[in-house]
């Protein structure tokens, strides 16, 4: 293995995904829906590829096929407050992290430093290190006790944040709404972190591929769209995520130019362009979705709602087996606290909740994330208390689920 690729070895989707189906455990583990990708996007690839078009068999232009940066500048041009140019400022890529992996490359010089907020998808920290950056990480803390608490009580220390800003940092990775918390950042929060970007030239990577998936007063908000921050910021979407199907894998960057070109030089040369069919076919969903916009048939707004009574009845599920579960405002996890269960978990090396994980699968038949792979080692301590539940899932699945958390309980 190529030196630069050490410490990088072990991936927790990778093995718990493996552990999962070896033990025919209840998934509520790695994010993806179990349930059918709506109907109108299954259309829109089954008319892409039927289309008798030679061209959606072949070579798409390589930042991506015409009419997807079309639509995806049409579709975040009113968000952003500004119009995006479809051919300088969208690169169109193999899912997120296909996006986060060339803004990363791009960007980074050996021995540039990235702030990255904890917890965090776990991704971002090799993709630094493998760029030669090094990490500094800055922990989201719990500032409310009690049986069940939201992702909102979750925060950054500003001091402690505005410590770790140098003139030697280049980047800072942000995720709004945040994978594994499901905290959606405040404007105020969001203001915070713009100013110290502005203040010391960072560049903000803004991973906003929830971003249509939030609750109640929640609000995303687009970092990009705060005052100064476009000519800062590269933003990060994904048609797995907006349309329930993340086996498409098509991401994408949007920013301005002299950013996207620094990602788009290292996609010509590894990925070059991403699969045709399937941007055409997102491409086509969201030019329906854009015609949908402020109808009840809006994918865009209802798969929240439909995500909603989920996210309540696996709280209350939660609550009910003994753990205490913090509520997301965004996304589709929740993280719990299940420190008061009793468990005798063998001693190793390993952090204790992947520990309880592993326990959970062979033992439960349930699979679910242990949190301290969001955490770089110094902290995997904040998340060991704590496992991660997916509940954009059938209800029939998290019915069995709850069968399962019952009799642990
Ligand atoms: N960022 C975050 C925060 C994620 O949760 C995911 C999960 N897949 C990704 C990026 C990667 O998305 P994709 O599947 O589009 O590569
Ligand atoms: N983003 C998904 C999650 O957090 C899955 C990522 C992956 O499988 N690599 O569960």
């Amino acid at each position: 293995l190529a030196k630069k690729l050490h410490g990088t070895e072990k991936n927790v989707w990778v093995d718990i995904s493996k552990m999962a189906v070896a033990h025919n455990a209840i998934n509520l583990g790695q994010g993806f829906p179990d349930f059918m990708a709506p109907d109108h996007v299954v259309e829109k690839i089954k008319e892409a590829v039927a289309d008798h078009n030679p061209s959606i068999h072949q070579y798409a232009r390589s930042s991506g096929l015409p009419r997807l940066v079309q639509a995806l500048s049409k579709l975040y041009t009113p968000h952003l407050g500004r119009a995006v140019d479809p051919l300088t400022e969208v690169l169109v890529n193999v899912g997120a992290y296909g996006s986060l992996y060339c803004t990363i490359q791009g960007l980074i010089n050996p021995g540039d430093e990235v702030i990255i907020i904890e917890p965090f998808f776990d991704c971002y920290q090799p993709m630094v290190t493998v760029a030669g950056g090094i990490p500094i990480f800055v922990p989201l803390r719990p500032t409310k006790e009690g049986t069940v608490t939201s992702s909102a009580d979750w925060k950054l220390d500003h001091a402690e944040l505005a410590s770790k800003f140098n003139s030697k940092t280049k980047l800072i990775i942000f995720n709004t709404p945040n994978n594994p918390l499901g905290k959606v950042f405040t404007l105020e929060e969001m203001t915070e972190i713009a100013d110290l970007c502005k203040k010391h030239d960072v560049v903000c990577v803004s991973d906003e591929v929830y971003e249509w998936m939030t609750y109640g007063a929640a609000k995303h908000l687009k970092m990009a769209s705060l005052p100064g921050m476009w000519d800062r910021t590269i933003t990060i979407g994904s048609a797995g995520k907006t349309f329930s199907v993340t086996g498409w894998k098509l991401g994408w960057c949007i920013g301005p130019e002299a950013l996207i070109s620094c990602a788009q030089v290292v996609h010509q040369n590894c990925i070059y362009t991403s699969p045709t069919p399937i941007q055409e076919a997102v491409a086509r969903g969201l030019e329906l979705e854009m015609s949908r916009i402020g109808s009840p048939d809006s994918y865009l707004t209802s798969l929240a709602e439909e995500l909603l009574p989920k996210r309540d009845t696996l709280a209350q599920q939660l609550v009910d087996a003994g753990l205490k579960p913090v509520v997301p405002e965004g996304g589709y996890f929740m993280m719990a606290d299940y420190s008061q269960k009793e468990v005798d978990l063998p001693e190793s090396d390993e952090a204790k909740d992947f520990r309880l994980v592993q326990w959970l699968i062979k033992n439960k038949k349930l699979a679910v994330i242990p949190p301290s792979a969001f955490y770089c080692d110094e902290h995997k301590h904040l998340g060991e208390n704590f496992i991660r539940f997916c509940f954009i899932k059938n209800d029939s699945t998290l019915e069995k689920a709850s069968c399962i958390l019952k009799e642990w309980a």
